[in-house]
């Protein structure tokens, strides 16, 4: 079996041919915080969370999606990576306004967990037009609540992957971007039943089990 050779952090490391910077990164012992990857799911790239600094290349690379090439030199720490994160932290928290830093799903938001851990505070800017829907907590199923949501498509991908049902999407553009069930029908239309297999897959409770409201 062919093998790949590299270096990440100074460490030189060989991995089977075809596996990925960030699978390469976690076997040598690095830790690259992920926030749309998920190790069941086929890897999107689309969050930047995990970019690294491939010597050579002029952009940062998504190494969720990136096969390790033969020689490559990595750093998964460098102060440019940290400060890419960072921006994508403090980005993805201007779009989230949900209050999830006050109540009992705090601690299930993968995206406050990472703000923690890379001392990202509040954002210094605000979106234009914040994306607004209302929570809805009408189906048996799942309650929604858009203000969490960090377009990740974990949801979605998990849905068709996972579940396969493919009942999940995204629709609409820009801050009316929402993640909908078939054509945007309501939850409570009976599309969606009871696997909660888009409830466990989402990172910060944009999805979650349905609560009683309290009046
Ligand atoms: S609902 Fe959750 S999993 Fe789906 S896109 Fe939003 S944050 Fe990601």
């Amino acid at each position: 079996m062919s093998a790949t050779k590299a270096v990440i952090n100074g460490t030189e490391i060989k991995v089977k041919a075809g596996t990925t910077i960030l699978e390469a990164a976690r076997q040598a012992g690095f830790e690259v915080p992920t926030l749309c990857h998920h190790p069941e799911l086929t890897p999107s790239g689309n969050c930047r969370m995990c970019v690294v600094e491939v010597e050579g290349s002029p952009r940062l690379v998504a190494s969720c999606h990136t096969p390790l090439a033969q020689g490559m030199v990595i750093q998964t720490h460098s102060d440019k990576v940290l400060a890419a994160r960072k921006a994508v932290v403090e980005l993805l928290l201007t779009a989230h306004t949900g209050p999830c830093v006050n109540d009992s799903r705090a601690s299930a938001c993968e995206l406050h967990k990472l703000a923690a851990e890379l001392e990202v505070g509040p954002p210094r800017f605000q979106v234009q037009a914040p994306r607004f829907y209302p929570v809805e907590n009408d189906s048996p199923y799942v309650r929604r609540d858009m203000s969490r949501c960090i377009l990740c498509r974990r949801c979605v991908r998990a849905c068709r992957e996972v579940a396969k049902k493919g009942i999940l999407s995204m629709a609409y553009r820009g801050f009316q971007s929402k993640v909908v069930f078939e054509a945007d029908d309501p939850l409570n239309s009976e599309q969606c039943k009871d696997c909660g297999v888009c409830i466990e897959f989402c990172p910060t409770s944009a999805l979650s089990k349905p609560v009683e409201e309290v009046a």
